[in-house]
């Protein structure tokens, strides 16, 4: 007999299984569910409890279905648009349903199923042998107890409990947790009066803790790690034994003000920004409008465009989301965004508590705000009627997720930007080879911003030859002509940006003696020396040892520090212009997360002379009396394997020239390299990207790379080193049968099987191949089929469609 069916997709499945299974919806049931909501249904043949979600319902034949057991949520969490894109993606991410059902959703509304048991209080104890009565009367006594609170207390296993159930001695109930607690950044503080740290009685490393939480008042958990090199053990230790108090705090701030920027007067573009705005409207205006790209130079006010669109599409009622690679990196676009559009705005970002997090993609849910603006996550912002979504500098990494599911924001907001009629707008001075060449050949529409706004002009730029500067004797990181600029733009009581792309002091610790180089035991890295908590650290797994001239190979006490970071640059910074206040930034400087935005409005207001930093002090940043742009290094980046290492140091050099003369002054900038002949850095000077893309797409043709050809890349990784390497040659192997057979129209190219160019990390071994191909229907098909092979335990593939680096 027929009746109303749901097709729900289970949290927790593996690749192989995850498909969507049907399930009965019994009567009491049928006038609440709908697509979008989350159920619980037994599964398998112990009909254990599992999470799902519906993603659509039909009248089916009933005969041998299993009912759906109770409905989580009571109204859908996921609209039909959001079910349709869990479809896409699981198709073309290659993830699970969940994986994607789960990147929708907020953290704080994921639930875990968690049994809880109590006793059943006419059973009669006596009849349980020892250990089991004692459960009993804990449960008695204590009432209702989730099972893994029981596992731990008596270390019991999950079965014994049920085991105990069927007795007839205990009743165990489902019901979803709430999870929380995780993803928030935690400090500690000390719980004990400062005057008693001298007579506590404590190990040594425990003391090192102590005597910097006491210095600090309080400190993030990271940075307690970052100086003391102690793991979370022991500060979750001290937390046990009540030495330390731990607390969540409130991390995201909109500390950065830009007085007057966000006002809501109405905004008078040039008559470049208006054909550009007028242009974009006009493709919104269509039903089947393409996506779009503003390709503006630096400073040519593509934030002022963004604003008339967020304006017009505001105005019809639709939402809008706006996306920045790093909320942190651009405060000063996030204050422009609140001060004008104030509570209809909603943020999106991985550094805010969970609960505002959840609060946030309510107001978007319930429609209190129609703005919203994030990293890539706000893409998932749960708008029914989405109209405009903005890509700021879209070709930067951070739009690409790097766990599973393994998406690009851009790509799922092209999906929903087609299923609501909206327009994408994609803008960058500096686009991604892929999306400018899609604007050239049509696929997208572009509009241009050639001119800087009001009298601003592009820096001038002048190259140093560091190798010349070295053979003359100036072996510090700073050469002649920038030390003579610096001291100029001082004087003139100018700021001044200095970019080193390596944190750390030394990057490079060998002995000479026996040749040893120092490296992680964890991962195939070399380690990096901090001066600031002297100690030599792992950039991956965050692995340190304390800084010593003895060599760990030979014992001999003469090893050597070489290389330049951000550290070390700072100090010979200051050595050369003592008077000069010197910001550093780095990961390391700003571990506290919301210390970034504080130290850039106090740059901003003068309190500083000079920035230093890595990337983070080249991104959107707007500061009028910034004069002088330094690049301390530019080489180490182009230098890379990687096929998008000269798009990168382009778009580097591009943005961190563009923060200089953005005000009334003009503005120089001073680029220091190895390797000045090398044309990259001198089109980055002139700004003149479109001359770098002819030059790198004939690259990208004859190497086939993007966008001649999509990339997929498939890593296996393992604790031995046999176990990954043998999958991925298996998978390979599997691969060639199937493109000699039954998926014959499949053309590709496949590199290696090879050991990644980093083989270890966190003491896992890294096995990949690379595939050249078109990423459609019949490849993925292929590749799904290939991939079934038997994991050995502890190894796992991902598969990566687009990645972002390849090496
Ligand atoms: P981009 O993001 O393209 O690098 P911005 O949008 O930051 O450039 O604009 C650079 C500067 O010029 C900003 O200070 C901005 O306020 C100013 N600006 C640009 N266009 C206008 C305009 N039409 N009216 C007033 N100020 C503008
Ligand atoms: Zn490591």
């Amino acid at each position: 007999m027929p009746g109303l069916t749901a097709e729900i997709v289970l949290e927790g499945a593996t690749f192989a299984y995850d498909k969507r299974y049907t399930y009965l919806v019994p009567p009491d049931m049928q006038k609440q569910i709908a697509p979008g909501m989350r159920v619980i249904v037994p599964f398998g043949g112990g009909n254990r409890k599992k999470q799902g979600m519906v993603l659509s319902l039909a009248q089916k034949e009933l005969k041998g279905l299993k009912p759906v057991f109770s409905l989580t949520d009571r109204e859908p969490v996921l609209t039909e648009e959001m079910c349709r894109l869990c479809e896409y993606m699981r198709e073309t991410c290659f993830c699970t349903y969940y994986d994607a059902v789960k990147a929708m959703l907020p953290a704080g509304l994921n639930y875990k199923l968690v049994t809880f048991f109590s006793a059943n209080p006419d059973y009669d104890p006596a009849l349980l042998d020892e250990s089991d009565a004692g459960i009993y009367r804990f449960l008695l006594k204590k009432g209702e107890t989730a099972g893994d609170v029981l596992q731990k207390r008596f270390e019991v296993e999950e079965d014994n409990l049920q085991a105990l159930c069927k007795e007839g001695a205990l009743y165990a109930a489902d019901s979803p947790k709430r999870r929380v607690g995780d993803m928030t950044v935690k400090f500690v503080r000390p719980a004990f009066d400062h005057a008693q740290l001298p007579d506590l009685q404590v190990t040594p490393r425990r003391r090192e803790v102590l005597e910097l939480v006491c210095a600090a008042g309080s400190v993030s958990v990271k940075e307690v790690q970052y100086y003391t090199g102690v793991s979370d053990s022991v500060i979750k230790g001290l937390i046990n034994e009540g030495l330390l108090t731990v607390f969540e705090k409130q991390t995201y701030r909109a500390a950065f003000s830009t007085a007057g920027e966000g006002s809501k007067d109405p905004i008078r573009l040039t008559e470049e920004q208006s054909v550009a705005f007028e242009g974009l409207m006009a493709e919104y205006r269509k039903a089947e409008g393409k996506p779009s790209l503003l390709y503006g130079i630096t400073g040519s006010g593509k934030t002022k465009v963004f604003l008339r669109l967020v304006d017009e599409v505001c105005q019809e009622g639709r939402g809008v989301i706006v996306m920045v690679p790093e909320i942190s990196l651009t405060p000063q676009l996030l204050s422009i965004f609140t001060s004008r559009y104030g509570d209809k705005v909603a943020i999106f970002h991985s550094a805010m508590s969970m609960g505002k997090r959840l609060d946030e993609w309510r107001r978007v849910k319930n429609g209190d705000a129609t703005i919203a603006i994030g990293t890539r996550s706000a893409v998932f912002a749960p708008f029914s009627d989405l109209g405009l979504i903005i890509i700021d500098e879209e070709q930067e990494t951070t739009y690409k997720s790097e766990q599973s599911p393994r998406f690009h924001a851009r790509e799922l907001a092209r999906f929903r930007a087609a299923y609501h009629k909206g327009l994408l707008c994609l803008a960058s001075a500096t686009p991604s080879l892929e999306s400018f060449a899609a604007a050239k050949s049509g696929r997208y529409s572009l509009f241009t911003l050639r001119e800087r706004y009001g009298n601003a002009v592009l820096p001038q730029v002048e190259t140093v030859d560091m190798r010349k500067e070295i053979l003359s004797g100036n072996t510090s990181c700073i050469s002649r002509r920038l030390y003579e600029l610096t001291k100029e733009t001082l004087e003139a009581k100018r700021q001044a940006i200095l970019l080193l792309n390596r944190r750390g002091h030394h990057t490079y610790i060998s002995c000479p003696d026996c040749g040893t180089v120092a490296t992680c035991p964890h991962c195939s890295i070399t380690l990096t020396y901090h001066s600031a908590n002297k100690r030599l650290m792992c950039h991956y797994c965050g692995y340190s040892i304390p800084a010593t001239a003895k060599c760990p190979n030979c014992a001999g006490e003469h090893m050597k520090y070489l290389g330049l970071g951000t550290q070390k640059a700072e100090e010979e910074i200051a050595k050369l212009f003592p008077d000069a206040r010197v910001l550093r930034l780095d990961a390391d400087s700003t571990l506290a997360r919301d210390s970034y935005a504080e130290y850039l409005s106090a740059f901003a207001a003068g309190e500083y002379d000079i920035l230093l930093g890595t990337q983070m002090v080249a991104k959107g940043l707007d500061f009028p009396n910034v004069t002088l742009v330094g690049v301390l290094g530019a080489d180490n980046a182009a230098y890379s394997e990687d096929f998008k290492s000269y798009e990168r140091t382009f778009s580097l050099l591009t943005q961190v020239v563009g923060r200089a003369g953005r005000g009334e002054n003009k503005g120089l900038a001073v680029v220091q390299t190895m390797d000045p002949a090398n044309n990259i850095i001198s089109l980055a000077a002139k700004q003149d990207y479109e001359s770098f893309y002819e030059q790198e797409i004939l690259t990208r043709q004859l190497m086939t790379y993007p966008p001649y050809c999509d990339l997929c890349l498939v890593v296996a990784r393992a604790q031995e080193r046999e176990a990954a390497k043998s999958t991925i040659e298996e998978i390979f192997q599997n691969i060639k049968v199937k493109t000699e057979r039954e998926f014959a129209e499949v053309k590709l190219i496949i590199l290696g099987p090879t050991a990644a160019a980093i083989p270890k990390v966190n003491d896992r071994y890294r096995y990949r191949m690379l595939i050249k191909c078109r990423a459609n229907k019949a490849f993925r098909q292929m590749l799904r089929e290939a991939l079934a092979v038997r994991l050995r335990q502890g190894v796992t593939v991902s598969v990566d469609i687009a990645p972002e680096t390849v090496s």
